[in-house]
């Protein structure tokens, strides 16, 4: 069993950490399940653990994904009527008897005696940098989804938010039937979201003998831990969607999901492939966040020859808030029905939101017909080419939001703000110009070629521009269609470079230009790790403003305090401290920086650490405690300090 304390359970987290959290009142009692929503703040009640397994977590290369299991046909087993239901409490026994999803040994030699208890481990994929360990938390009751409310989805939304800094990234397994609603609310819902968030299901159970959920699950899983793309995603059919441009297309094909506006963001096939160009990043220096508040008071109209009056009048009557109306073709209506017209012009000037949506499964409303044009002069909003499921979450995540005036309410649900809509007005990249032409010059021409062009030059020179300190250039290789974002044979990004080297300029530009603080390169450093190196203190604070936080096993920066406090730092100290690390974790023998620090006679850093410590009988392996490691180093001062006879 886990750990459990009286008011709730602790869950020993893949990096060492322990993360508690208050009584399993809505979970099962699933053996490796993280309960949801916690009451009590997971930052407030952190532990550090001191024994990992037999593997140090820095030895390795691994991902933590979090899976939230909401339900739909992909869990679903054989009951003893040979009947296909939803069972509670079996899908994470029956995926530890799975070698292809769940790698015992390697548990074992991982987790030691806890395995049978442990998160769930991938096995290695060839390929892939990291090895993704996982844990579900499986929703009570599991969920046909198409009983889902907007409650499930802020729901879903606050559990990621509870967790979001102890995961790579996050899978969501959830029924077919609502998914695209799903994907679409939560893509609004998580704000300055800096992570993969993807939400799959099957059409065939899990556990079948032919079955589409092991691939859809296994390959989400993948991409979660070791892609940062920070967007709601979809994964389905060997596609990866953005999550609000879904729909449903297919009740019973296994292709069942399409994206009819926006191309897919990647494949699987042999390998994985992405195109970084088509991710959208925040471009904002803001913190995750999320906003749960959703309105209810929206619904979708689809009008048809001969709609009535009545139709009309009936749905557009308070206290409906917010309308997506399904218009036909490039988003006409019968111009030669002043009754309807009449009925959108109260509702409009009554305050309702107005939202013109074409009926059509490909393409986007237009103002090129007088039977559209009738529409925008009474006050009705371009919807561009947002799919419905899109149009509505979005209506629904405006309008709750308190603190936005009806005008921008408005001005927003006409933005393009998580890449839902492609506005005519949009800027347009000037794609790859810059490597074809080198790619002329050498004689290349296959997508290939010009792709992997791309990926060697672009953050070769993007390096060279940060290095120079200049932002043009740094504009111009955007232009030519650098991904800002993209990464070098060492996995390292512009971003690392710019920390490194102090040029807090550019890490500004580059965060406002969407790049990610949580790309780890080859040796698992962040951003963050280059700031802390470099003592960089204004960067430390930019990157933890933008939600960048530390990575890695506790005990090695128990190790990394250690080193700091032995030969006097206190800017390193400090630089740990503004990034958010507790600087009473111990190294892997037990000693804290306290102890390094009194036994090299440093006494600013004691004076610095001791209101740190609420326990100075805290002991090393060998049992020894700061004021030991100070008696036995003769460091009078030191002894006096940690005694309390000199007033700290
Ligand atoms: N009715 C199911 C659901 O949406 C269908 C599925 O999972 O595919 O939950």
């Amino acid at each position: 069993m886990l750990p459990s304390t009286t008011n709730g359970t602790v869950v020993t987290e893949p990096s060492g950490i322990q993360i508690k959290f208050a009584s399993q009142s809505s979970m099962t009692s699933l053996d490796n399940a993280i309960p949801a929503s916690p009451t009590k703040s997971i930052s407030s009640s952190l532990k550090r653990n001191t024994s990992d397994g037999n593997l140090m977590t820095t030895e390795i290369k691994e991902a933590r994904v979090r899976v939230i299991y909401t339900g739909g046909t992909i869990g679903m087993m054989r009951n003893e009527r040979n009947v296909l239901a939803p069972i509670p409490n079996a899908l994470v026994k029956r995926i530890r008897k799975y070698p292809n999803m769940h790698d015992q040994e390697y548990a074992e030699k991982r987790f030691g005696n806890a395995a049978s208890m442990a998160p769930l481990v991938l096995p290695h994929v060839q390929g892939e940098l990291r090895r993704v360990i996982y844990q579900i938390t499986e929703y009570v009751p599991i969920l046909d989804s198409s009983n889902m409310t907007m409650q499930d989805w802020a729901r879903i939304a606050k559990d990621i938010h509870q967790s979001y800094e102890f995961f790579d990234g996050f899978v969501v397994l959830h029924g077919t039937d609502t998914l695209s609603y799903t994907a679409s609310a939560l893509s609004f819902m998580l704000e300055n979201l800096g992570k993969t968030v993807i939400i799959t299901g099957s059409q065939i159970p899990i556990f079948e003998t032919r079955t589409d959920g092991k691939d859809n699950f296994t390959s989400a899983l993948i991409i979660a831990g070791n892609y940062v793309l920070p967007e709601v995603c979809v994964f389905f059919g060997n596609k990866l969607f953005r999550g609000n441009r879904t729909v449903k297309i297919s009740s019973n094909a296994l292709d069942a999901f399409e994206s009819p506006n926006s191309p897919p963001l990647g494949r699987i096939g042999v390998s994985v492939d992405i195109d970084y160009r088509l991710i959208f990043r925040p471009c904002s220096v803001s913190r995750f966040t999320v906003h749960s508040e959703l309105d209810e008071n929206v619904g979708i109209l689809r009008i048809f020859p001969s709609i009535s009056r009545s139709t009309f009048q009936a749905f557009l009557s308070p206290p409906l808030k917010g309308v997506v109306l399904q218009s036909f073709g490039s988003g006409n209506v019968p111009s030669n029905r002043q009754d309807i017209l009449d009925e959108l012009k109260i509702a409009a000037d009554r305050g309702v939101i107005i939202i013109n949506c074409t009926q059509c499964a490909k393409g986007s409303v237009a103002e090129i017909y007088d039977t559209g044009k009738v529409l925008f002069d009474l006050g009705v909003l371009p919807g561009f080419d947002m799919t419905p499921e899109a149009a509505l979450t979005k209506l629904s995540y405006v309008l709750g939001k308190a603190e936005w005036s009806l005008e921008e309410k408005k001005q927003m649900m006409q933005s393009n703000l998580r890449g839902e809509l492609t506005s005519a007005s949009g800027p347009k990249m000037e794609e790859f110009d810059l490597v074809d032409a080198v790619a002329r010059s050498l004689h290349l021409s296959s997508p290939q070629d010009l792709g992997q062009l791309g990926a060697t030059l672009f953050p070769a020179m993007l390096n060279s521009a940060v290095i120079a300190g200049d932002i043009p250039k740094i504009n111009n290789l955007k232009s030519y269609g650098a991904d800002l974002s993209g990464t070098n044979q060492d996995h390292r990004t512009a971003l690392h470079l710019a920390c490194h080297e102090g040029k807090i300029g550019i890490v500004n530009h580059l965060l406002l230009n969407g790049v990610s603080v949580h790309i780890r390169d080859r040796y698992d450093r962040t951003p963050l790790h280059e700031a802390i190196t470099t003592d960089n203190h204004e960067i430390i604070q930019l990157l933890i403003n933008c939600g960048a936080h530390l990575t890695g096993s506790s005990r090695g920066i128990g190790e990394q305090l250690c080193a700091a406090a032995a030969r006097g730092s206190m800017k390193r100290l400090k630089s740990y401290q503004l990034a958010g690390a507790d600087l009473t974790q111990p190294d892997p023998s037990g000693r804290t920086a306290l102890h390094l620090a009194a036994l090299h006679g440093h006494e600013d850093i004691v004076r610095f650490l001791l209101p740190f410590h609420e326990n100075l009988e805290e002991t090393d392996l060998l049992g020894h405690t700061a004021l030991d490691y100070a008696t036995r180093a003769e460091q009078n001062n030191i002894v006096k300090i940690l005694n309390g006879d000199i007033l700290n």
